[in-house]
């Protein structure tokens, strides 16, 4: 098993930084993900302090529904992080996931059958 730290800068202004599980089969489980925003006041003042320097271009406006796929939350009714809704975040980073229909509960089926077909073939062994 071994653990793989990733920071990826969208030109959206997106900073996503995750650690992932991987298992032997290479079984991929996100433990931690966080979405940092370059257009929060809060990042950018902490980025410059840093020595960075800010893109000439216009940031484009914040979205306002959660960037999740199938997932409906919109900025006005509720907190997100960055472009993320308070739900599926904590879904990201709690590793906790409930019913629902968005990309992160399918990705969670996909691993809970993957990690059910694994244990069949442990069983086997
Ligand atoms: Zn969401």
């Amino acid at each position: 098993m071994r653990y793989e730290v990733n920071t990826s800068a969208g030109a959206d202004g997106r900073i996503i930084s995750t650690i992932d599980q991987v298992d032997d089969l290479n079984v991929r489980v996100t433990l931690f993900c966080h979405v940092g925003d370059t257009r929060d006041a809060q990042i950018r003042a902490a980025l410059e302090k840093l020595g960075w320097k800010p893109p000439n271009a216009q940031s484009p406006p914040a979205r306002s529904k959660c960037l999740v796929a199938g997932c409906a939350n919109q900025r006005d009714k509720g907190v997100f992080v960055g472009d993320v809704c308070g739900s599926c975040y904590s879904m990201l980073v709690m590793g906790q996931c409930g019913r629902g229909e968005t990309f992160i509960h399918t990705l969670y089926a996909e691993r809970d059958m993957a990690q059910a077909k694994i244990k069949r073939i442990r069983s086997l062994l």
